[in-house]
């Protein structure tokens, strides 16, 4: 669906049509992904989760010996970036050598355009991807036909437990597969190719819910996936509506928002099933994953994250920023990439029977999905305030400037005077002295890709 051409064809074809159209996507897709690269990593991903914290250490050395001197002799970027720090190949061999090397903006990424891609791979045979992000800036991204086959591997070797390659699957993300006009059901299209049942996020309402769910209990997926604030609706939906709930589904991985203590509950209550979080990015520089243990592990073998300390602490965990440095990106490899998001970490290191690597404790997402109070302590999560607020269906904050914020409000039917009242009284108790304006609103704002994010903070970090 990458122009145009292809999305007016697709947007005036019957939904036979579309599902053909996006089977053969899928089929191509698939056979991309499952290339022969993929074996190789498979075994890989599935035997290094049982390594210890010291060989995964060991292997993080090695790894970051070879990329540097790859990208000194192969990215003119970095080549310019070393001498002109006087700093050669032999200067980098282990992580604790990282921090020699400037960290690398998204602006810097921006500006350096083709000089960060690798000549030693065609760049035609690149693939890419542009994404606004939700600071606005359009920023494109390359990687190569074994790095896609190197994610698809991480993900079916670690990030799927109890389930299978074609079990039937529901997927809820920001994909337009039915047009915004539309009225009238199917608001999915089947793609046969994997199984999988694509839902239009952007057709769910309060009317059109119960369709979804008996598509939902109809295809008896094994599996969902998508943006946790869609399923979660709908797992409150059949919650409070007394639904039949779909039976058989074993796990909802979610995925590209704040998996909210909220969102998890409506889940696991709505489908019966375990909701796994999982955080990524595009540039594929770095891993954390909730395993069955049911903690985030950061993946050492995916990429080596430095953990800077970030301006005060929120509820008495420490927040750090997150310095990023990809194994296996070797089409446009960043070094020390600052992601942009933030986690928070235990004060001390948790020891886990089943995973070696650090534990963490939350992923707070974007900075610019934080609120700054006054005295510049940043909250990431408004759930434990919204939780302490009655009558409500839904809340988000807007904030432009440290001191200021707009929190709009979905009333439910008994809301009253006195659930504003407590509104302002627990924003100040979370926040400080603080400058509130409250405003009611039918729906939240999702962003072009349909996420919801419960903080829009513009302010800049
Ligand atoms: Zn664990």
């Amino acid at each position: 669906m990458d122009n145009r051409l292809t999305r007016c064809i697709y947007d005036h074809s019957p939904v036979l049509c579309q599902e053909l159209f996006a089977s053969v996507f899928g089929l191509r897709k698939r056979l991309i992904r499952s290339g022969k690269h993929f074996g190789k990593y498979y075994s890989f991903f599935r035997d290094a989760r049982t390594w210890s914290r010291s060989d995964l250490e060991a292997f993080q050395d090695e790894k970051i010996e070879t990329l540097i001197r790859y990208c000194y002799e192969h990215v003119p970027f970095y080549r310019q970036r070393m001498d002109n720090n006087k700093l050669t190949p032999a200067d980098i061999v282990r992580v604790a050598d990282l921090p020699k090397l400037p960290v690398l903006e998204k602006s810097d990424v921006r500006s350096a355009g083709s000089s960060l891609l690798s000549d030693a791979i065609p760049k035609k045979s690149m693939l890419s991807a542009t994404t606004s992000g939700s600071t606005g800036y359009p920023l494109t991204n390359y990687w190569s036909l074994e790095t896609e086959q190197r994610e698809y591997a991480f993900s079916w070797a670690r990030r799927k437990p109890g389930v299978k390659r074609g079990d039937s699957y529901g997927s809820f993300t920001g994909l337009q597969i039915v047009k915004a006009d539309c009225m009238h059901p199917p608001f999915w299209r089947h793609n046969y190719a994997a199984n999988q049942t694509c839902y239009s996020i952007f057709h769910i309402t309060p009317q059109t819910i119960p369709l979804y769910v008996n598509e939902i209990r109809r295809r008896q997926h094994v599996y969902l996936t998508g943006y946790p604030s869609v399923i979660a609706m709908l797992g409150r939906h059949i919650v409070e509506h007394s639904l039949a709930r779909p039976e058989g589904i074993k796990a909802v991985f979610v995925t590209s928002e704040q998996l909210l203590p909220e969102y998890r509950h409506w889940i696991e209550y709505g489908f019966n099933a375990h909701a796994y979080d999982m955080y990524g990015q595009n540039e594929k520089s770095s891993s954390i994953t909730e395993y069955e243990c049911g903690h985030m592990h950061y993946d050492m073998d995916y990429g080596v994250i430095e953990f800077c300390p970030y301006e005060q602490s929120e509820e008495g965990l420490p927040l750090y920023e997150m310095i990023c440095t990809g194994f296996d990106n070797l089409a446009s490899p960043l070094l020390r990439y600052r992601v942009g998001d933030l986690v928070a970490r235990p004060e001390k290191d948790v020891i886990c029977e089943h995973i070696a690597s650090p534990v963490i404790s939350y992923v707070y997402g974007r900075t610019s999905h934080t609120l700054v109070t006054s005295d510049g302590r940043r909250i990431g999560n408004i759930s434990v305030i919204a939780k302490r607020c009655n009558h409500i269906e839904g809340m988000q904050c807007l904030q432009n400037e440290p001191g200021r914020l707009e929190v709009r409000v979905i009333k439910a039917k008994d809301y009253t005077s006195e659930d504003e009242i407590n509104i302002r009284e627990q924003f100040k108790q979370k926040m400080g002295r603080i400058d509130l304006r409250i405003t009611y609103v039918d729906q939240l704002e999702r962003t072009s890709s349909g996420k919801l994010l419960s903080i829009i903070c513009r302010i800049k970090s």
